[in-house]
């Protein structure tokens, strides 16, 4: 059950940035999807690559692991520019310093990996959880951005919080106010609560998200729903991780995750 974290096989491979670029690009539908995120390539540094770093937060510790380790690439899930940059001075200068001192590429991709039908975070939270028959669920900017679907049996929410606890090994917050019996459940990892109204209005069983809003718990009481928050970094951990993983497998290249837990 637990999200695999696995250092790909050390090799000797290398491959042009712009290939990984163009990839990713295509791969994640990068152009097409409206985003405050600022996706795609970022910052610009080595123009090959044998190594890449994947991390949820784009961050001066994971730059600093990357480079220890070797890697020429970061992709994060949460860039360092959203709409714009509006001054290059404070934490922004010295990340922008590090990665160019350093010749780090900084890749960004948010909403597209998010939503994205196997690699995303919510596809693979689905998968790990053994959810069938998935449909989109959670509009956001225009677009789903995560999914629903069914447990082959009946579960109960003490069963699924120990999951993604065993799966995700974040803190897990629970509200317990829907059926004891769930057959139904929807996903949207991170911050994704502003999705509770659609789960309530289509009678899911089970919300399922990263990061608890105190606006919650009279919502999903009133509204007869079970909700469990698995933390926001813990729960897009599993397509950054998925990424990294495609990557190596595309272009025989080693990939590593960046554990970089927050604390919030
Ligand atoms: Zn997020």
């Amino acid at each position: 059950m637990n999200v695999r974290v696995r250092r790909s096989a050390a090799s000797k491979n290398k491959v042009s940035r712009d290939a990984i670029v163009s990839l990713l690009d295509k791969t994640l539908r990068t152009a097409e999807i409206t985003d405050r995120s600022v996706n795609g390539l970022q910052v610009e540094g080595a123009a090959e690559v044998s190594k890449v770093g994947l991390a949820v937060d784009a961050c001066l510790e994971a730059y600093e692991k990357a480079h220890a380790l070797g890697c020429q690439m970061v992709i994060a899930h949460h860039g360092m520019i959203w709409e714009g940059i509006k001054s290059v001075r404070g934490p922004i200068y010295r990340q922008i310093e590090f990665l160019i001192k350093n010749g780090i590429n900084l890749y960004a991709s948010h909403l597209p990996l998010d939503l994205h039908p196997t690699l995303g975070n919510n596809a693979q939270i689905a998968k790990i959880l053994g959810l069938r028959e998935l449909r989109p669920f959670g509009v956001y900017h225009g677009a789903y951005i995560g999914f629903e679907g069914v447990f082959p049996r009946p579960v109960t929410v003490k069963s699924v919080s120990d999951a993604v606890k065993k799966a995700f090994g974040g803190p897990i917050t629970t509200l317990p106010f829907g059926p004891q019996k769930i057959k139904r459940a929807a996903i949207i990892s991170g911050g994704g609560t502003a999705a509770l109204p659609e789960a309530v209005e289509k009678k899911i069983d089970l919300f399922i998200t990263g990061e608890p809003d105190h606006s919650n718990h009279h919502l999903a009481q009133e509204g007869k729903i079970n909700v469990v928050y698995g933390g926001h970094y813990h729960t897009e951990k599993p397509g950054v991780i998925a990424l990294g993983d495609f990557l190596s497998k595309k272009f025989g290249i080693e990939s590593i995750f960046l554990d970089v837990p927050t604390l919030v």
